[in-house]
């Protein structure tokens, strides 16, 4: 089994001959914590990469679960002495993967419904009909993301209720899927670059020169993907950059312990970890703690890499292990929708709370 081209070949080639085994991943990596086995670890995953290369292995059930079980976190990235470009070469291979035909019922689901309906949630109502605002010309955009739009609606809304509080002129844009979930569950680069396309054509249509994202999977597509592919001729925030800007009057908060989770895709895939801090800071009297793994060793949610829609409970286990790092919180703050629902998902009986930043400062603006 194998379509590698010849340079993601070498890449694949390099990746295993630079990787000492030293195990320094293992410390880190969220799935092999859950699972347990080697093989769903990220030198694992490397091993099996090459082998499903070079024939000596079949993609049978378990290897694909194995490469499907990475959230595509990066802190084996961070922390490999080596340097190897892991999550890179879990992609290609997935990539890989779906080419021979061997794709997940649930990521088969995922791709067609956005194909279908420009989102992975099957939903048939736009994004701007859905937030109940049509776009017109302004220099400010939003770009709520899918997760905003249809699952954690009140991260749109306490992001749109924000933007009419600064008394901002702000337009939404025709958004479809910003094509994150097809790339890292291996669907072929075509079809995230048509989604790119619209994306960035539906924003340059209404004349945007600043776009502000709710989402860090979507923000982290603007940011690093999307310039590979198409040309981005506006600036592009996460909200919370764009927050931390600004000078905010926030009411007191109250008596609540708050922690921040830095989502994978803004801090280590973008390396923003001080704007939803600064913004944090500017409620008058937050009592904020950091967990004790945060900003570029910050454990990860679980939800990411197509994990959640595939494998629900590897992605609460994952989930579980970092709430209970927050237990010293009442609130335990991040700036992703994706983070929210799966954090959320497995807060079972815990007191803890978590919300969206947004949601944070809309309460109290
Ligand atoms: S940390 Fe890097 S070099 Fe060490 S085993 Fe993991 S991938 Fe290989
Ligand atoms: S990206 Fe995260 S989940 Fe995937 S192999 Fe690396 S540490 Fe593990």
């Amino acid at each position: 089994m194998s379509v590698f081209e010849a340079d993601k070949l070498e890449k694949v080639k390099e990746a295993l001959s630079t990787c000492t085994m030293c195990g320094f991943c293992k410390s880190v990596c969220p799935s092999f914590k859950s699972i347990g086995w080697d093989s769903a670890l990220s030198r694992g995953r490397l091993i099996l990469t090459y082998g499903l290369l070079n024939g000596d292995i079949k993609a049978d059930p378990s290897v694909i679960e194995n490469m499907y079980t990475c959230t595509t976190c990066a802190d084996c990235v961070r922390r490999c002495p080596s340097k190897v470009d892991i999550v890179e070469v879990i992609e290609m291979c997935r990539s890989d993967l779906v080419k021979n035909g061997h794709i997940l019922p649930k990521h088969r689901n995922v791709a067609d419904n956005v194909v279908r309906f420009g989102n992975p949630y099957a939903e048939s109502k736009s994004v701007t009909d859905t937030l109940g605002i049509k776009p017109h010309r302004a220099k400010i955009g939003y770009f709520a993301g899918c997760t905003a739009t249809y699952r954690e609606k009140e991260i749109a809304k306490a992001s749109l209720s924000i933007l009419r509080k600064l008394g901002l002129d702000f337009t939404t844009v025709d958004e479809v899927c910003c094509g994150s979930v097809l790339q890292r569950i291996g669907i072929d680069e075509e079809r995230a670059m048509e989604l790119m396309k619209k994306n960035v054509d539906a924003v340059k249509a209404m004349g945007v020169e600043t776009l502000i994202l709710s989402c860090s999977g979507c923000y982290r597509m603007f940011k690093m993907e999307y310039p590979k592919f198409v040309d981005v001729p506006f600036k592009v925030l996460h909200m919370s950059e764009f927050l931390a800007e600004r000078d905010l009057k926030l009411k007191p908060l109250g008596n609540v312990k708050v922690t921040y989770h830095d989502p994978c895709h803004l801090g280590r895939h973008c390396n923003v970890y001080d704007a939803p801090r600064e913004v944090l800071r500017k409620f008058p009297d937050i009592d904020l703690k950091e967990m004790k793994f945060s900003r570029s060793a910050s454990h990860c949610c679980g939800g990411g890499g197509g994990v959640r829609s595939a494998y629900p409970e590897t992605a609460k286990s994952i989930a579980a292990a970092r709430l209970d790092e927050a237990g010293f919180a009442d609130i335990i703050v991040t700036a992703c929708p994706f983070c929210v629902a799966n954090l959320t998902a497995a807060a079972d009986s815990r007191k803890l709370r978590t919300v969206d930043l947004t949601e944070l400062v809309d309460s109290c603006l």
